[in-house]
């Protein structure tokens, strides 16, 4: 605290990022990264631009990147936004989109940052909570709301929703802007990118952090109707008229080309997931069923913030929060199968103390 502050300052709750260990040698499968890295055309489109053209402004507005995602989506440029990271993505919604007189909605439990931007952009949340089986039941989304916004896959369960759920969500809710997050559509989930062209009120919000492994870039991008994306751009402008640097917008360019390494990648990762589950359940574990790169999982014998101390000191890092209701579970990224193989040993070698 500090006379200095602005009032609302004393009042936030930072989100707390997953740690970076500074040593190589652990295993990361803490912050839902890709384990098998870029596509090589995307760091080779740095490796050719990082030159003395780095004095220049990147384009305010990466046109080249807008078109290429719009390209892949079926969309026009017009239709795309981009910026550094969906964290920021979603931070200029919430004050484009999701700040109403009626209340904002989103599910509780779900991904920290919408409690941690409701706070700072003033905005009005109702938190939803999910069912018994950690699901969320669009049923509970029917009331006067504002805005509304759910990450499909959810984080951190990897419980995913049905496409004709949210359509039925965006029917019921005409004059409220819905927001789908889908940061972990690729790895299973059906994303609702098709229902643009009919729902003026649907934002979706996607990233390249995880399935096209650049989350060291910070490249995320917004998807909707004109009239929506216009008002990010104009919050944007607001407050910083270049979306991304120079190698960002060139890298992801070539991330977004490379559908074949965007596959191949995927794939991996969801036959990596299909097995660890398996392999979970076999040591009594409960999975919640998950269509993301990541699984949610908890043992009676142990807190989650036991295991997550005991996974450490055997050199694997995993994911806990320290909230009521999920408490008990770990938020385990899919890694390489030689990381997932040394998990599980970790994991029967703490079951067996
Ligand atoms: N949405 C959800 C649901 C997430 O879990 C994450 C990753 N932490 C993000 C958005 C943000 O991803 P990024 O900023 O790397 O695009």
């Amino acid at each position: 605290m500090s006379q200095y502050w602005s009032p609302i300052v004393s009042k936030l709750r930072p989100y707390v990022a997953g740690e970076q260990p500074r040593t190589a040698n652990m295993v990361k499968l803490n912050t839902n990264e890709n384990p098998y890295g870029p596509s090589p055309r995307a760091i080779e489109a740095i490796r050719e631009a990082a030159d003395d053209r780095l004095r220049l402004y990147p384009d305010p507005t990466a046109t080249e990147l807008r078109e290429t995602i719009a390209v892949r989506f079926g969309l026009t440029a017009e239709e795309v936004f981009v910026g550094n990271g969906s964290d920021e993505v979603l931070a200029h919604a919430f004050q484009a989109l999701l700040k109403h007189e009626r209340p904002l909605l989103y599910p509780d439990v779900t991904y920290a940052f919408y409690s941690t931007y409701s706070l700072l952009y003033g905005v009005e949340a109702i938190e939803v909570p999910v069912d018994d089986g950690f699901r969320i039941r669009l049923a509970d989304y029917d009331r006067p709301c504002g805005a509304i916004i759910i990450p499909n896959p959810n984080a951190p369960t990897g419980i995913g929703l049905p496409l004709t759920g949210i359509e039925a969500l965006l029917t019921a809710h005409p004059d409220a802007v819905v927001v789908i997050d889908e940061a972990y559509i690729d790895f299973g989930g059906e994303s609702a990118i098709p229902l643009i062209s009919m729902h003026s009120n649907l934002l979706v919000i996607q990233t390249l952090s995880k399935s096209r492994s650049l989350a060291g870039l910070r490249i995320g991008f917004a998807l909707g109707q004109r009239p929506l994306i216009e008002a990010l751009e104009r919050v944007k402008d607001s407050f910083n008229s270049y979306p991304l640097d120079r190698l960002a917008q060139l890298a992801a360019t070539a991330a977004i080309k490379d559908e074949a390494w965007f596959e191949t990648g995927r794939r991996n990762i969801i036959a990596s997931r299909e097995s660890l589950v398996r392999e979970l359940e076999a040591l009594d574990l409960e999975v919640l069923p998950s269509q993301a790169n990541f699984v949610f999982a908890r043992h009676q014998s142990r807190s989650g913030a036991a295991f997550q101390a005991a996974l450490r000191e055997r050199g694997i890092l995993v994911r806990h929060f320290a909230k009521p209701r999920i408490s008990d579970f770990l938020r385990i990224s899919i890694g390489t199968d030689e990381e997932c193989a040394r998990l599980v040993s970790a994991l029967k070698e703490i079951l067996a103390a």
